[in-house]
């Protein structure tokens, strides 16, 4: 394989440029030529299109967001579309095309793969919601930045002995919000996948108070079925206590990588670009139990992604 592409898709996700730094440099190291495209799939449709140099992903390394910026694209869902950007790939003699982003990214690569594209995906997104890796490049710096703003949060929750909803990203996977919750001591962690039940909600923040709490830490993720001012409503009406909301919203998306985020980045990066040299079939790149693992990109995203029960209830131990 002499020329390959590269793009990312979806919602960005701190390491995306680490990833695209190691696919460039290891790439060029095995005498191929890489090819950016610029806005993802959207991108790719409009032949967005330009070679990369070493010296182009320099410097990229530790900033958040994506130098080939990212988008959605409705055109690439159809038949029509994607015939198209097989075609613009191969107008370019494109073979080999590493995309990075979550799991509609991924599933858009299983389209072009069935059409002939070698493709090799890389799990970018804050998500953490692919079943075949155990992170995703992007959720550790997340977290990290969740956890900040749980921590400064904290102070103030205390000195107005307030109860505090923290909305947080993921509208199917609550692992955001568990691992945050986890490491932040929230009093109550809300997920998609986990029924809310108000009343024991209400209960914890009163008998909490009760002994003593000066504070009460609520995560919810987005995607949680009751709305986060419904639920703040609520909680103030049933406990009586203040009850105040926090957005954290594109928050979450921003800042440099964590060392862990950088580290998955550039391994899955530099695996994928080791097996399009091996001509390899289309896999999915992540980590498992420490260890970069790539699977057969079909099969990969067929895995469900579970969520850690017992870590959800380790949240309820320790809160109480
Ligand atoms: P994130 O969840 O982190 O935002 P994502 O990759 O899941 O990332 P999506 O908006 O779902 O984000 O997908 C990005 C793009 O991938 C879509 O705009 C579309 O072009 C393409 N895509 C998504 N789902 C599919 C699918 N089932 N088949 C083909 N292409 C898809």
């Amino acid at each position: 394989m002499k020329k390959i592409g590269v793009l990312t898709s979806g919602g960005d996700s701190p390491g995306m440029n680490a990833a695209i730094r190691a696919v460039v440099r290891c790439g060029i190291e095995a005498d191929m030529e890489v090819y950016g495209i610029h806005r993802g799939y959207e991108g790719l449709l409009d032949g967005e299109i330009h070679q990369l140099s070493r010296s182009s992903v320099g410097d990229i390394l530790h900033r958040g967001g994506t130098m080939l910026k990212t988008a959605r694209s409705d055109r690439f869902r159809t038949e029509e579309g994607q015939r198209h950007a097989v075609n613009m790939l191969d107008t370019f003699g494109i073979e080999g095309l590493v995309v990075i982003g979550g799991d509609g990214s991924l599933r858009g690569g299983c389209d072009l793969d069935r059409k002939g594209i070698k493709v090799m995906g890389l799990p970018g997104t804050i998500d953490n919601d692919l079943g075949y890796t155990d992170y995703t490049i992007g959720f550790d710096t997340a977290v990290t930045t969740v956890l900040d703003a749980v921590t400064k949060i904290r102070d103030t929750s205390s000195s107005h002995e307030r109860t505090t909803v923290i909305e947080v990203m993921g509208r199917h996977c609550g692992d955001i919000a568990l691992h945050a919750g986890l490491a932040g001591g929230a009093e109550a962690v809300l997920i998609p996948e986990i029924e809310i039940n108000l009343n024991e909600l209400c209960r914890k923040i009163v008998v909490g108070a009760n002994r003593g709490k000066q504070h009460s830490i609520i995560i919810k993720a987005e995607g949680v079925s009751v709305s986060s001012q419904e639920l703040v409503q609520t909680i103030e009406e049933r406990t009586g206590r203040e009850t105040r909301l926090v957005v954290l919203s594109y928050l979450q998306r921003g800042g440099s990588p964590t060392y862990r985020d950088r580290m998955l980045a550039t391994l899955t990066g530099a695996k994928a670009v080791e097996l399009l040299k091996e001509d390899s079939s289309s896999k999915a790149i992540g980590a498992v139990n420490g260890e970069i693992v790539a699977y057969d990109l079909q099969a990969a995203l067929k895995q469900k992604r579970e969520i850690d029960r017992e870590m959800y209830d380790l949240i309820g131990v320790l809160s109480k």
